[in-house]
Protein backbone atom coordinates (compact mmCIF):
# COMPACT_ATOMS: atom_id res chain seq x y z
CA UNK A 1 0.00 0.00 0.00
CA UNK A 2 1.42 3.46 -0.82
CA UNK A 3 -0.57 6.92 1.05
CA UNK A 4 -2.06 7.91 -2.90
CA UNK A 5 -4.98 8.81 -1.25
CA UNK A 6 -4.15 9.77 2.47
CA UNK A 7 -5.29 13.32 1.58
CA UNK A 8 -9.26 12.21 0.41
CA UNK A 9 -9.32 9.49 3.22
CA UNK A 10 -8.62 12.00 5.74
CA UNK A 11 -11.37 13.82 4.45
CA UNK A 12 -14.07 12.60 6.92
CA UNK A 13 -17.30 11.93 4.74
CA UNK A 14 -14.77 9.85 2.46
CA UNK A 15 -12.99 8.22 4.89
CA UNK A 16 -10.83 4.41 4.27
CA UNK A 17 -14.86 2.93 3.54
CA UNK A 18 -15.60 5.59 1.14
CA UNK A 19 -12.34 5.14 -0.44
CA UNK A 20 -12.88 1.75 -1.09
CA UNK A 21 -16.32 2.32 -1.90
CA UNK A 22 -14.96 5.02 -5.19
CA UNK A 23 -12.49 1.96 -5.98
CA UNK A 24 -15.27 -0.41 -6.80
CA UNK A 25 -17.38 1.92 -8.98
CA UNK A 26 -17.55 2.63 -12.45
CA UNK A 27 -18.23 6.12 -13.72
CA UNK A 28 -19.23 6.77 -17.40
CA UNK A 29 -18.18 10.31 -18.82
CA UNK A 30 -19.76 11.57 -22.54
CA UNK A 31 -17.55 13.69 -24.24
CA UNK A 32 -13.86 14.05 -23.63
CA UNK A 33 -13.84 17.79 -24.28
CA UNK A 34 -12.94 20.67 -21.48
CA UNK A 35 -16.07 19.22 -18.60
CA UNK A 36 -14.95 15.78 -19.92
CA UNK A 37 -11.08 15.87 -19.30
CA UNK A 38 -11.59 17.95 -16.53
CA UNK A 39 -13.88 15.13 -14.44
CA UNK A 40 -11.96 12.46 -15.72
CA UNK A 41 -8.58 13.77 -14.41
CA UNK A 42 -10.70 14.49 -10.70
CA UNK A 43 -12.06 10.78 -10.82
CA UNK A 44 -9.28 9.33 -11.75
CA UNK A 45 -6.59 11.08 -8.88
CA UNK A 46 -9.29 10.16 -6.92
CA UNK A 47 -9.07 6.54 -7.52
CA UNK A 48 -12.52 5.77 -9.22
CA UNK A 49 -12.26 1.87 -10.11
CA UNK A 50 -13.21 2.17 -13.09
CA UNK A 51 -13.99 4.89 -16.26
CA UNK A 52 -15.59 5.14 -19.71
CA UNK A 53 -15.14 7.84 -21.39
CA UNK A 54 -16.64 8.37 -24.60
CA UNK A 55 -15.97 11.28 -27.43
CA UNK A 56 -16.74 11.22 -31.43
CA UNK A 57 -13.72 13.74 -32.02
CA UNK A 58 -10.36 14.63 -32.37
CA UNK A 59 -7.66 17.00 -30.81
CA UNK A 60 -7.46 20.15 -32.45
CA UNK A 61 -5.18 23.45 -31.38
CA UNK A 62 -8.47 25.76 -30.27
CA UNK A 63 -8.70 22.99 -27.40
CA UNK A 64 -5.69 23.20 -25.91
CA UNK A 65 -6.80 26.09 -24.39
CA UNK A 66 -8.86 24.96 -21.70
CA UNK A 67 -9.09 20.76 -22.47
CA UNK A 68 -6.36 19.59 -19.69
CA UNK A 69 -5.56 16.18 -21.09
CA UNK A 70 -3.95 17.12 -23.99
CA UNK A 71 -0.85 18.51 -25.56
CA UNK A 72 0.55 20.10 -28.81
CA UNK A 73 1.45 16.56 -30.01
CA UNK A 74 -2.47 15.40 -29.67
CA UNK A 75 -3.43 18.21 -31.31
CA UNK A 76 -0.06 17.97 -34.49
CA UNK A 77 -1.12 14.63 -34.93
CA UNK A 78 -5.06 14.55 -34.97
CA UNK A 79 -4.98 12.15 -32.04
CA UNK A 80 -8.91 10.97 -30.96
CA UNK A 81 -9.81 12.67 -27.92
CA UNK A 82 -10.77 9.02 -26.50
CA UNK A 83 -7.53 7.80 -26.96
CA UNK A 84 -5.35 10.87 -26.15
CA UNK A 85 -7.08 11.09 -22.80
CA UNK A 86 -6.73 7.29 -21.87
CA UNK A 87 -3.31 7.28 -22.97
CA UNK A 88 -2.92 10.63 -20.07
CA UNK A 89 -5.09 9.10 -17.41
CA UNK A 90 -3.25 5.87 -17.28
CA UNK A 91 0.21 8.23 -16.88
CA UNK A 92 -1.83 9.74 -14.32
CA UNK A 93 -3.06 6.60 -12.62
CA UNK A 94 -1.99 3.18 -13.67
CA UNK A 95 -4.58 1.70 -11.02
CA UNK A 96 -7.89 2.55 -12.62
CA UNK A 97 -8.92 0.93 -15.45
CA UNK A 98 -9.74 2.90 -18.24
CA UNK A 99 -12.09 2.12 -21.43
CA UNK A 100 -11.52 4.70 -24.36
CA UNK A 101 -14.28 4.48 -27.34
CA UNK A 102 -14.33 6.58 -30.73
CA UNK A 103 -17.65 6.95 -31.11
CA UNK A 104 -20.90 9.04 -31.18
CA UNK A 105 -23.08 9.56 -28.58
CA UNK A 106 -26.43 7.69 -29.77
CA UNK A 107 -28.56 5.63 -27.67
CA UNK A 108 -27.39 2.60 -30.02
CA UNK A 109 -23.76 3.05 -29.04
CA UNK A 110 -24.42 3.98 -25.59
CA UNK A 111 -27.10 1.54 -23.83
CA UNK A 112 -24.14 -1.22 -24.37
CA UNK A 113 -22.01 0.73 -22.08
CA UNK A 114 -24.38 0.96 -19.33
CA UNK A 115 -23.73 -2.17 -17.32
CA UNK A 116 -22.33 -2.01 -14.06
CA UNK A 117 -22.51 2.24 -14.54
CA UNK A 118 -22.70 3.96 -11.08
CA UNK A 119 -22.91 7.10 -12.17
CA UNK A 120 -22.89 9.25 -15.50
CA UNK A 121 -21.17 12.23 -16.41
CA UNK A 122 -22.59 14.63 -18.78
CA UNK A 123 -20.01 16.34 -20.71
CA UNK A 124 -21.54 17.18 -24.42
CA UNK A 125 -21.86 20.38 -25.81
CA UNK A 126 -25.16 19.68 -27.06
CA UNK A 127 -28.50 19.14 -26.13
CA UNK A 128 -29.91 16.07 -27.81
CA UNK A 129 -26.91 13.93 -26.18
CA UNK A 130 -28.23 15.29 -22.83
CA UNK A 131 -31.72 14.09 -23.51
CA UNK A 132 -30.73 10.72 -24.55
CA UNK A 133 -28.25 10.43 -21.69
CA UNK A 134 -31.79 11.41 -19.49
CA UNK A 135 -33.67 8.91 -20.68
CA UNK A 136 -31.40 6.32 -20.52
CA UNK A 137 -30.77 7.66 -16.76
CA UNK A 138 -34.44 6.86 -16.22
CA UNK A 139 -34.46 3.71 -17.95
CA UNK A 140 -31.20 2.26 -16.26
CA UNK A 141 -31.83 4.26 -12.92
CA UNK A 142 -28.25 5.29 -12.98
CA UNK A 143 -27.72 8.79 -11.58
CA UNK A 144 -26.37 11.61 -13.92
CA UNK A 145 -24.83 14.74 -13.63
CA UNK A 146 -26.02 17.66 -15.78
CA UNK A 147 -23.37 20.18 -16.69
CA UNK A 148 -22.69 23.48 -19.34
CA UNK A 149 -20.77 26.11 -19.54
CA UNK A 150 -20.39 29.05 -22.42
CA UNK A 151 -18.45 32.28 -21.78
CA UNK A 152 -18.00 32.93 -17.91
CA UNK A 153 -21.32 31.17 -17.50
CA UNK A 154 -21.73 27.56 -15.73
CA UNK A 155 -24.29 25.53 -14.94
CA UNK A 156 -25.07 22.17 -12.61
CA UNK A 157 -27.50 19.92 -11.50
CA UNK A 158 -27.46 16.17 -10.21
CA UNK A 159 -30.73 14.00 -11.18
CA UNK A 160 -31.51 10.93 -9.24
CA UNK A 161 -34.22 8.86 -10.83
CA UNK A 162 -36.86 8.03 -9.02
CA UNK A 163 -36.66 11.01 -6.63
CA UNK A 164 -35.54 14.28 -8.47
CA UNK A 165 -37.23 16.09 -11.28
CA UNK A 166 -35.40 14.91 -14.56
CA UNK A 167 -33.88 17.62 -16.96
CA UNK A 168 -37.06 16.92 -19.37
CA UNK A 169 -39.18 18.01 -16.46
CA UNK A 170 -37.33 21.05 -15.78
CA UNK A 171 -36.39 22.35 -19.43
CA UNK A 172 -39.93 23.44 -19.55
CA UNK A 173 -40.24 25.46 -16.84
CA UNK A 174 -36.58 26.50 -15.66
CA UNK A 175 -33.93 28.44 -17.69
CA UNK A 176 -31.21 26.41 -18.48
CA UNK A 177 -28.66 28.53 -19.72
CA UNK A 178 -26.24 27.29 -22.17
CA UNK A 179 -28.21 25.01 -23.36
CA UNK A 180 -27.53 26.25 -26.86
CA UNK A 181 -25.03 26.02 -29.94
CA UNK A 182 -22.69 29.17 -28.69
CA UNK A 183 -19.59 31.25 -30.13
CA UNK A 184 -19.71 33.04 -27.38
CA UNK A 185 -16.26 31.23 -26.03
CA UNK A 186 -15.69 30.28 -23.02
CA UNK A 187 -13.20 30.68 -20.33
CA UNK A 188 -11.22 27.93 -18.44
CA UNK A 189 -12.54 28.74 -14.94
CA UNK A 190 -16.10 28.46 -16.09
CA UNK A 191 -15.49 24.93 -17.41
CA UNK A 192 -13.58 24.13 -14.39
CA UNK A 193 -15.73 25.60 -11.95
CA UNK A 194 -18.33 23.16 -13.51
CA UNK A 195 -16.06 20.67 -13.24
CA UNK A 196 -15.87 21.25 -9.66
CA UNK A 197 -19.09 20.91 -8.96
CA UNK A 198 -19.84 17.79 -11.39
CA UNK A 199 -17.18 15.44 -9.59
CA UNK A 200 -18.21 16.56 -6.04
CA UNK A 201 -21.35 15.02 -6.63
CA UNK A 202 -20.48 12.34 -8.85
CA UNK A 203 -18.01 11.49 -5.19
CA UNK A 204 -20.79 12.01 -3.05
CA UNK A 205 -22.63 9.44 -5.20
CA UNK A 206 -20.31 6.74 -5.32
CA UNK A 207 -19.57 6.85 -1.20
CA UNK A 208 -23.04 6.71 -1.36
CA UNK A 209 -23.35 10.04 0.67
CA UNK A 210 -27.10 10.66 -0.17
CA UNK A 211 -27.78 13.23 2.47
CA UNK A 212 -24.60 15.51 0.84
CA UNK A 213 -26.19 15.06 -3.02
CA UNK A 214 -27.14 19.26 -3.96
CA UNK A 215 -30.95 19.29 -4.63
CA UNK A 216 -31.05 22.62 -6.53
CA UNK A 217 -30.25 23.60 -10.12
CA UNK A 218 -26.51 25.95 -9.31
CA UNK A 219 -25.46 28.45 -11.98
CA UNK A 220 -22.88 31.10 -11.72
CA UNK A 221 -21.38 33.92 -13.87
CA UNK A 222 -17.71 34.17 -13.09
CA UNK A 223 -17.60 37.52 -14.70
CA UNK A 224 -20.39 39.44 -13.50
CA UNK A 225 -19.71 37.83 -10.14
CA UNK A 226 -23.14 36.10 -9.85
CA UNK A 227 -24.34 32.91 -8.60
CA UNK A 228 -27.37 31.13 -8.09
CA UNK A 229 -29.13 28.09 -6.54
CA UNK A 230 -32.47 27.13 -7.12
CA UNK A 231 -34.68 24.33 -5.77
CA UNK A 232 -36.50 22.72 -8.49
CA UNK A 233 -38.16 19.59 -6.49
CA UNK A 234 -41.89 20.99 -7.41
CA UNK A 235 -41.07 20.55 -11.11
CA UNK A 236 -41.73 17.17 -10.89
CA UNK A 237 -44.33 16.46 -13.17
CA UNK A 238 -46.11 12.79 -12.68
CA UNK A 239 -46.81 12.40 -16.66
CA UNK A 240 -43.21 13.36 -17.81
CA UNK A 241 -42.27 11.23 -20.68
CA UNK A 242 -38.62 10.61 -19.86
CA UNK A 243 -39.60 10.10 -15.78
CA UNK A 244 -43.47 9.91 -15.00
CA UNK A 245 -45.39 6.93 -14.22
CA UNK A 246 -45.56 5.67 -17.87
CA UNK A 247 -42.22 6.80 -19.34
CA UNK A 248 -41.78 6.09 -22.54
CA UNK A 249 -38.10 7.05 -23.01
CA UNK A 250 -38.86 9.30 -26.59
CA UNK A 251 -35.01 10.36 -27.10
CA UNK A 252 -34.14 7.15 -27.29
CA UNK A 253 -36.50 6.03 -30.89
CA UNK A 254 -34.58 9.36 -31.55
CA UNK A 255 -31.99 7.65 -33.21
CA UNK A 256 -32.37 7.57 -36.80
CA UNK A 257 -33.10 10.74 -37.48
CA UNK A 258 -30.12 11.98 -36.48
CA UNK A 259 -27.83 11.15 -39.31
CA UNK A 260 -26.29 14.18 -40.09
CA UNK A 261 -25.82 17.15 -37.76
CA UNK A 262 -24.25 20.28 -38.07
CA UNK A 263 -21.97 20.66 -35.11
CA UNK A 264 -21.81 23.10 -32.22
CA UNK A 265 -20.21 26.13 -32.46
CA UNK A 266 -17.80 24.82 -35.60
CA UNK A 267 -17.97 25.43 -39.47
CA UNK A 268 -18.37 21.48 -39.58
CA UNK A 269 -21.25 18.97 -40.73
CA UNK A 270 -21.22 15.68 -39.58
CA UNK A 271 -22.09 12.48 -41.54
CA UNK A 272 -22.96 8.92 -40.41
CA UNK A 273 -24.04 6.10 -42.50
CA UNK A 274 -27.43 5.12 -42.74
CA UNK A 275 -25.96 1.30 -41.89
CA UNK A 276 -23.32 0.43 -39.19
CA UNK A 277 -20.29 0.47 -41.64
CA UNK A 278 -16.53 0.54 -41.02
CA UNK A 279 -14.11 2.40 -43.15
CA UNK A 280 -10.78 0.57 -44.45
CA UNK A 281 -8.54 3.59 -43.59
CA UNK A 282 -5.89 2.09 -45.91
CA UNK A 283 -8.44 1.76 -48.51
CA UNK A 284 -9.55 4.66 -48.59
CA UNK A 285 -6.17 6.44 -48.46
CA UNK A 286 -5.33 4.60 -51.82
CA UNK A 287 -8.81 5.92 -53.35
CA UNK A 288 -8.37 9.50 -52.45
CA UNK A 289 -4.48 9.42 -53.19
CA UNK A 290 -5.34 9.30 -57.17
CA UNK A 291 -7.56 12.74 -55.96
CA UNK A 292 -6.91 16.71 -55.85
CA UNK A 293 -6.27 17.09 -52.09
CA UNK A 294 -4.02 15.82 -49.42
CA UNK A 295 -4.35 12.52 -47.54
CA UNK A 296 -3.18 12.21 -43.91
CA UNK A 297 -3.83 9.09 -41.72
CA UNK A 298 -3.31 8.25 -38.08
CA UNK A 299 -4.36 4.47 -37.18
CA UNK A 300 -7.73 5.85 -36.05
CA UNK A 301 -8.62 8.51 -38.47
CA UNK A 302 -7.76 9.67 -41.83
CA UNK A 303 -8.17 13.67 -43.30
CA UNK A 304 -8.31 14.58 -46.47
CA UNK A 305 -7.58 18.39 -47.61
CA UNK A 306 -8.82 19.78 -50.89
CA UNK A 307 -9.39 23.37 -51.45
CA UNK A 308 -10.83 25.36 -48.33
CA UNK A 309 -12.66 22.13 -47.39
CA UNK A 310 -11.07 19.27 -44.93
CA UNK A 311 -12.78 15.74 -44.42
CA UNK A 312 -12.12 13.62 -41.68
CA UNK A 313 -13.05 9.94 -42.06
CA UNK A 314 -13.22 7.84 -38.46
CA UNK A 315 -13.10 4.15 -38.33
CA UNK A 316 -16.65 3.89 -37.00
CA UNK A 317 -17.67 4.59 -40.77
CA UNK A 318 -18.28 9.12 -40.00
CA UNK A 319 -17.35 11.80 -41.40
CA UNK A 320 -16.72 15.46 -40.77
CA UNK A 321 -16.76 17.84 -43.18
CA UNK A 322 -14.93 21.13 -42.25
CA UNK A 323 -15.38 24.62 -44.02
CA UNK A 324 -18.98 24.33 -44.30
CA UNK A 325 -22.34 24.50 -42.30
CA UNK A 326 -24.60 23.87 -45.51
CA UNK A 327 -25.80 19.92 -45.11
CA UNK A 328 -26.34 19.42 -49.07
CA UNK A 329 -22.78 20.72 -49.80
CA UNK A 330 -21.81 18.08 -47.13
CA UNK A 331 -23.54 15.72 -48.94
CA UNK A 332 -22.07 16.50 -51.75
CA UNK A 333 -18.55 16.42 -51.55
CA UNK A 334 -18.73 13.38 -49.03
CA UNK A 335 -20.25 10.95 -52.43
CA UNK A 336 -17.90 12.88 -54.76
CA UNK A 337 -14.72 11.35 -53.14
CA UNK A 338 -16.31 8.38 -51.35
CA UNK A 339 -17.78 6.85 -54.15
ZN1 LIG B 1 -39.02 14.06 -15.88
Amino acid sequence: MNDRYSRQTLFQPIGEKGQEKISSKHVLIIGAGALGTGAAENLVRAGVGKLTIIDRDYVEWSNLQRQQLYTEKDAETRLPKAVAARQRLEQVNSEVIIDAKVIDATPLELEPLLDGVDVIIDATDNFDIRMIINDLSQKHQIPWVYGACVGSYGISYTILPGDTPCLHCLMEQVPLGGLTCDTAGIISPAVQMVTAHQTAEAMKLLVEDWGAVRKKLVSFDLWTNQHSAIGVSSVKKDDCPSCGREASYPFLSYDQQMKTAVLCGRDSVQIRPASKQEWNLTVLAETLAGQDGRVEKNPYLLSFTTGDKRMVFFKDGRALIHGTQDVAEAKTLYHRYTG
